[in-house]
């Protein structure tokens, strides 16, 4: 699954979600901390982090 990142425009807190493509097409994002709509998308960062266990 990828993975979303967003900064909140109101508080700049960054935060992730994760979802499926057709999830973040409908998905209305809100900050975790204020509750605003107000998200800008990272689109640096796009892909699921992949954590291999050695
Ligand atoms: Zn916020």
């Amino acid at each position: 699954m990828p993975t979303y990142e967003y900064r909140c425009r109101k508080c700049q807190k960054d935060f992730v979600e994760v979802m499926s493509m057709a999830e973040h097409d409908q998905a209305k994002i809100q900050c975790p901390a204020c509750k605003s709509g107000e998200v800008a998308q990272q689109y640096s960062v796009f892909y699921a982090k992949t954590s291999k266990k050695s």
